[in-house]
């Protein structure tokens, strides 16, 4: 029995991509479809982040023109993770397994073809897309998400493949990641701890297609935060251990200034000391606020419990 395959592909200011990614994506479909491989009623469903050009309304076009395309409107701008989410846990009962790639055309659209043969044969329920080269990326980006990566397997909570949110999802995975209730999402680091078996199949990736990123450093960095912060608390243990040391040393320092004032008598000399632990204590201190800060800011946002993303359409066939 072939199986129904839904792509989720979230859409931020998308206009200048969508005809070109639309043509590749159907024309992969037509071939998966002949080949028996995927049902008729796969679907392609861009999901709208709140875009400010016409991205909506090429995204009607292409319904209007094939039924193979679907959209989901989101009321406003939520980010790529919330779109992302948004499609997933919208069409999770409409398939039997889900793809979610980026508009841009940088995932390679052939490393389906794999995912789905992981998925079917192998008993897959997550298959990561993970690039193996990344020239197409500048050096910057491929740095600092090397160092990431190396951070995040280093704070050790759970490995996170190196991967752009590029994969395949069975039914089953989705219906556990629905399970998941936070309002921080960092969909890489949560799907590992969705369980089952998992597989990496490796592809290249490319430039983007047209357009600009929309990952921008600013967003980068809270990304990279929000990655941290999500799936580790160790950076606050980092702190208490920090704190730790430091009060073993002060209370050695103590004793030797004791130890030093019965013995030499009191000296006013020590006043460039004294400012080095107050500078030194003033910048810890402020480092670990911000630490607690970050997670208590993070609390804040989990206990209003707000929805995460809010759909006004969702045009599919049947
Ligand atoms: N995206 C989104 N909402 C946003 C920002 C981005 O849905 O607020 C989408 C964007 O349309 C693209 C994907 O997320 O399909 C990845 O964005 P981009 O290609 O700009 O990131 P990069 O590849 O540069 O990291
Ligand atoms: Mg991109």
């Amino acid at each position: 029995m072939t199986k129904i395959l839904y792509m989720v592909v979230p859409c931020y200011n998308e206009e200048l991509v969508l005809d070109e990614t639309s043509e590749r994506l159907k024309a992969k479909y037509e071939q998966l479809i002949s080949n028996d491989i995927i049902s008729p009623k796969s679907r392609i469903v861009y999901v709208n982040d709140g875009s400010k050009d016409k991205t909506w309304e090429k995204i009607k076009e292409k319904h209007a023109e094939n039924s193979m395309f679907s959209g989901i409107n989101l009321t406003r701008n939520r980010g790529h993770q919330n779109a992302l989410l948004a499609g997933l846990l919208t069409v999770r009962n409409l398939a039997d397994c889900v793809i979610s790639m980026d508009a841009d055309l940088q995932d390679d659209i052939n490393a389906i073809d794999e995912m789905l043969e992981k998925f079917e044969n192998d008993g897959c329920d997550v298959v990561y897309g993970v690039r193996d080269n990344r020239e197409t990326d500048t050096i910057f980006k491929r740095r600092t998400a090397g160092a990431f990566y190396k951070l995040m397997q280093g704070l050790g909570s759970q490995s996170v493949p190196n991967h752009a949110d590029f994969r395949l999802m069975s039914r089953r995975a989705l219906e556990g990641l629905a399970q998941f209730p936070e309002q921080n999402l960092f969909l890489r680091g949560m799907v590992p701890l969705v369980g089952y078996k998992s597989e990496i199949v490796y592809y290249k990736r490319g430039e983007r297609f047209a357009g600009e990123s929309k990952y921008p450093l600013k967003k980068m960095i809270s990304f990279a935060i929000d990655g941290i912060t999500s799936t580790s608390a160790a950076p606050m243990r980092l702190i208490f251990w920090i704190g730790l040391i430091w009060f073993i040393l002060a209370i050695v320092g103590a004793i030797y200034i004791i130890a030093r004032h019965f013995v030499n008598g009191s000296d006013v000399a020590g006043w460039a000391s004294i400012m080095l632990v107050v500078v030194g204590f003033g910048g810890a201190n402020l480092l670990a606020l911000g630490v607690i800060g970050e997670y208590i800011g993070k609390i804040f946002l989990e206990v209003k419990q707000r929805p995460r993303y809010l759909i006004e359409d969702f045009i599919n066939e049947d």
